[in-house]
């Protein structure tokens, strides 16, 4: 590659030169490394983990597992891979993902580009030498032409101020930052804190150790059974054998998985039609109930159809009905948050060592040094799990100190909401790439699936650049302001914005309220991002 070659100094010593840092070593880490050494790019990684995972590495609690089935939340970059590896599950657990990305790591040789128990605590561009400096926590330094953020959107772990946690004189967990070794909660009274996917996933794990567990719910979560089982070897095979045509539909789709959507308008059916449909998606588990009608995320009425038949099998499962009133969610159109796939989450509740505490009616007032305190009661607790989410999207890229030309932060350009072309990209941040970045399809999607399609994207666009001797990209702000408006725009016809979620920055006090993801589908997104560059790259700045 064709390099100017200005040596950036600092205290005294050179920086280090390479063509491309990648930040994060997740699954989106992982495969930009595998594209950046094919293409002859010299690449270093850094990851503030000790090893490869990202998500997988981190996210370590009782029962954590994905939401997508395991055939499809996969690399489909190598076929000898996707043909050889063998899932167990219908949905991986958190421990066989964490194989896989290790397999994946070891199979490609990807260790070796990767410098693992380091994070990135800033990124600057140099205007003059149109080269990033970056720099870790070890004062190390390293300058790049391009710097590609893979820092995933659900990294930075949310642990909410609530006074005295550091009185507290039991163990506190965060399910974000879970330990590496056993957490036994044998004969301990457990206190878990937030009912999101973290908490309806691992809430029937630790009430089957504990010797009572306390939940203390503040807005009750839809949750919709996973349905998970052993795979089964037959739908296996059918699967490899057409793996290449199932990969295929995926990007075409609108969520980057196979679901089973209806056509129909949920109320051009009859009740009972509807309620047939509604059981035999919810006998078949996972997110396809909110794909059985097409209106079901776009019209309230029709979404209150849906959400009636979960408050129903709320009710037939939870044996007292003042805990199955105060589990069952009114405040949002059911699918506008994360559906949240469990299993046994609602029969939790019919065991004698679970209390439901409605922390809405009475708040936490303060962790005490032996439990917590509410504005009614007060909880003596061994442990206390925060499953209490994620700085979504803009977090962890906040956590990078990122300056653009003439030092503008990221922070600052995005102090009202963040603001990218095509979710990659934002202006006066030249060469610099987000993978899947707020604006892209991102968490709304199958994750592997708008990873490998911004992996491609991102480095083809790299190639182009070396071929045609372009040194710097950047949007042009119409052409981001536009992107940035279709995004909001799009959100806005549909119940999304409904919700006080994550996606809507509305649980991190003070971050402003904004749809971050593109919610136009991930086939839609992906021709669009392929017309961008068939353009040569329309809407972006290329300089020589
Ligand atoms: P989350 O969906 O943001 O849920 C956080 C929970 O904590 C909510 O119930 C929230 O209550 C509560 N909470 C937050 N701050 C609180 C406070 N100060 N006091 C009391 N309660 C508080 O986080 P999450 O469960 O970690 O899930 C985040 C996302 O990660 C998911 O939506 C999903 O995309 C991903 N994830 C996926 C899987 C999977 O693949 N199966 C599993 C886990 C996570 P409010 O609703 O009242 O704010």
């Amino acid at each position: 590659m064709e390099e100017s070659r200005d040596r950036y100094t600092a205290q005294g010593a050179a920086a280090d030169d390479v063509d491309v840092v990648v930040v994060g070593a997740g699954l989106a880490g992982l495969y930009m490394l595998y594209r950046l050494r094919r293409l002859g790019f010299r690449a270093r990684a850094f990851e503030t983990g000790s090893d490869v995972g990202g998500t997988w590495y981190w996210n370590r609690y009782p029962g954590a597992r994905c939401d997508v089935e395991s055939m499809e939340y996969s690399y489909s970059f190598s076929d000898e891979l996707q043909q050889e590896w063998r899932w167990t599950e219908r949905y991986a657990g958190q421990a066989e993902i964490l194989r896989y990305v290790n397999h994946v790591a070891d199979r490609f040789d990807l260790r070796r580009d990767i410098q693992f128990d380091t994070r990135v605590v800033s990124a600057h561009f140099d205007d003059a030498g149109t080269r990033w400096l970056i720099t870790t926590e070890h004062g190390e330094r390293v300058s790049a032409r391009f710097c590609i953020m893979a820092v995933g959107c659900l990294s930075t772990a949310q642990v909410p101020a609530i006074p005295g946690l550091e009185t507290f004189q039991g163990c506190w967990y965060h399910t974000g930052r879970w330990p590496h070794e056993a957490v036994d909660f044998a004969g301990q009274c457990v206190g878990v804190i937030g009912t999101g996917s973290s908490g309806i996933q691992s809430i029937p794990v630790i009430a089957r150790q504990a010797a009572h567990l306390h939940v203390f719910q503040r807005t009750p979560n839809y949750a919709f059974p996973a349905q998970n089982a052993p795979l089964d070897p037959d739908d296996e095979r059918r699967i490899k054998a057409c793996y290449a045509e199932l990969r295929q539909a995926e990007r075409e789709s609108r969520t980057g998985y196979m679901i089973d959507r209806g056509e129909q308008s949920a109320l051009e059916v009859t009740p009972n039609e509807r309620e047939r449909e509604y059981a035999r998606r919810w006998e078949r588990g996972g997110f396809g109930y909110t794909s059985a009608y097409r209106d079901l995320l776009t019209d309230q009425s029709a979404n209150d159809t849906a959400a009636a038949y979960v408050r129903a099998r709320i009710r037939d499962i939870v044996l007292d009905p003042e805990v199955a009133e105060l589990l069952s969610p009114n405040d949002h159109p059911i699918g506008t948050k994360r559906l949240p796939l469990d299993t046994g989450y609602y029969e939790t509740y019919n065991r004698a060592n679970v209390t439901l505490v409605d922390i809405r009616a009475s708040p936490i007032d303060a962790i005490t040094p032996t439990g917590l305190r509410t504005r009614d009661a007060e909880y003596t607790l061994d442990s206390i799990v925060f499953a209490t989410g994620f700085d979504a999207m803009t977090g962890p890229l906040f956590g990078i100190d990122i300056r653009g030309g003439g030092g503008c932060a990221l922070r600052e350009k995005w102090a009202a909401g963040p603001r990218t072309y095509l979710g990659i990209a934002s202006a006066g941040f030249p060469n610099l790439f987000l993978i899947t970045g707020p604006g892209s399809p991102s968490v709304l999607s199958n994750m592997i699936v708008s990873i490998e399609q911004h992996v491609d994207w991102t480095t083809d666009c790299l190639s182009y650049l070396r071929d045609h001797g372009v040194e710097r990209i950047e949007p042009e702000l119409s052409a981001e302001e536009s992107w940035v408006e279709h995004v909001n725009e799009i959100a806005h016809t549909t119940l999304y914005p409904r919700a006080n979620s994550w996606y809507m920055g509305a649980n991190i006090p003070g971050k402003p309220r904004i749809f971050m993801p593109y919610v136009g589908g991930v086939g839609t997104y992906r021709q669009t991002c392929a017309n961008v560059a068939a353009d040569g790259y329309r809407g972006f700045i290329l300089r020589p």
